[in-house]
């Protein structure tokens, strides 16, 4: 039968290529694939398969719907490898499409990493979603690095910046992937030993690499890790876009909810929003439905209450969406949210949340990692800083 979903229905121990890649446990999972650990046999190390649904490989046919993970991972891993910002990107490494039971699918492979951040965030164990600060500069830092290679060297808008895509490469990924093979064997499949199919145990829980009980200390103490941007399956070419509506719909810019040309700063406009929610353990925007507007209505009104401003009516005026949001208002001169303006409440505003619920320490720390937030929180995506600028944000030196 046809199942819905349509993720490849992966086993331990199976072999792909004519047996030059052996799975060996399952690493993770998304709307649009799963992820495995293998063990390329030719080239004696891991790597991780991320074999997208078939309704993925399906959609690659209309160019305009769906992101090509493959070209821009491509032109990451063959621009220019001695540019700071490259190892702060996924490698690349090669392809293949295969015939599953529910349809075709395409497989990228690429290195092995361990840990997403959002990973992080929830198994430290006491159900406090916030990272320390330190921590979260060390991790902005090198995503802004990322970014900047991206951005300026690639030509790609990344799209999809949020904790799931953000994962940490450790020191050495053979010695981690080896000793977690030998201590959790329940999990993975020894490539090295032939089972009958019969006996392969199929595997749906996923698992990262390295999991350990004292992720967040022991990361925060070791600092042997590299953060690395991954995920392209919702990236753009800042000069072709696959489609005009980005981003998960929370961490949405304002741009691109108002119609106008959205480029690389709405990358930048994530940043300022995951920065914010790691350091105070909830979400920065949290739009609802409401009786009397909608969704994106919410979104944009809770944008100016955060940020103590309101739109500013000649951006307004090149935005395709405006009259679906704003309308000419009899009290005031200028555009304004059209039912939202009696409700905000001035004390979601950045700074207070800071000071009310991140573990910075003192007001200085406090008004430091403000203003790197509000220079990410523009408004307007000219004034948003870019990627290379913001590395040198005093907050993070
Ligand atoms: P999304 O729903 O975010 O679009 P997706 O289907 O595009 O997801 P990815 O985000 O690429 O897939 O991968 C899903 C998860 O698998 C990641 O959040 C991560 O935890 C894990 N993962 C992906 N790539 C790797 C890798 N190379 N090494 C280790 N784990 C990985
Ligand atoms: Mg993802
Ligand atoms: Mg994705």
């Amino acid at each position: 039968g046809r199942n819905n979903s349509g993720y490849y229905p992966a086993r331990l121990g199976q072999s792909f290529e004519r047996g030059r890649l052996c799975v060996v446990r399952k690493l993770g999972w998304g709307q649009y694939s799963s992820v495995w650990l293998a063990r390329d046999k030719e080239k004696s190390r891991f790597v991780a398969l991320k074999i997208l649904t078939c309704d993925a490989t399906k959609a690659l046919s209309e160019p305009e719907q769906r992101s090509d993970e493959l070209s821009l991972l491509r032109k990451i891993a063959d621009s220019d490898p001695s540019h700071p910002g490259f190892p702060h990107n996924i490698a690349y490494l090669d392809f293949f499409d295969f015939l599953g039971p529910h349809g075709s699918h395409r497989c990228v492979i690429t290195e092995v990493l361990g840990y997403n951040l959002n990973y992080i965030r929830r198994h430290k164990g006491d159900g406090d979603l916030r990272v320390q600060p330190s921590l979260v500069k060390c991790v902005v830092k090198q995503v802004l690095k990322g970014l900047e290679y991206l951005h300026d060297v690639c030509g790609i808008v990344h799209a999809d910046i949020k904790h799931d895509n953000i994962l940490f490469r450790p020191a050495d990924i053979e010695a981690v992937a080896t000793h977690e093979l030998a201590t959790k064997p329940s999990m993975t499949y020894d490539c090295g030993t032939e089972l009958r199919p019969s006996t392969i145990p199929v595997v749906s829980q996923a698992l990262p690499l390295s999991t350990d009980p004292l992720i967040d200390d022991k990361i925060i103490k070791e600092r042997d890790f590299v953060v690395v941007i991954s995920d392209f399956g919702h990236s753009h070419w800042r000069h072709r876009h696959f489609q005009e509506i980005i981003q998960p719909s929370a961490l949405r810019a304002p741009e691109v909810i108002l119609g106008y040309k959205w480029d690389t700063p709405a990358d930048i406009w994530n940043v300022g929003c995951i920065v914010t929610e790691l350091l105070v353990g909830s979400w920065l925007f949290e739009p609802n439905v409401e009786k009397h507007w909608g969704y994106e209505e919410d979104h944009l009104a809770r944008m100016t209450e955060a940020l103590d401003c309101s739109f500013d009516v000649d951006f307004l005026a090149k935005c395709e969406h405006r009259n679906k949001f704003f309308q000419p208002s009899g009290v005031y001169s200028d555009w304004s949210l059209a039912h939202f303006e009696k409700h905000l409440e001035p004390t979601r505003q950045i700074d207070d949340l800071l000071r009310s619920y991140s573990l910075l320490q003192d007001a200085s720390q406090i008004k430091a990692a403000e203003r790197f937030i509000l220079r990410c929180l523009r408004l307007i995506p000219g004034e948003r800083t870019t990627a290379k600028e913001l590395a040198d944000d005093p907050w993070l030196a």
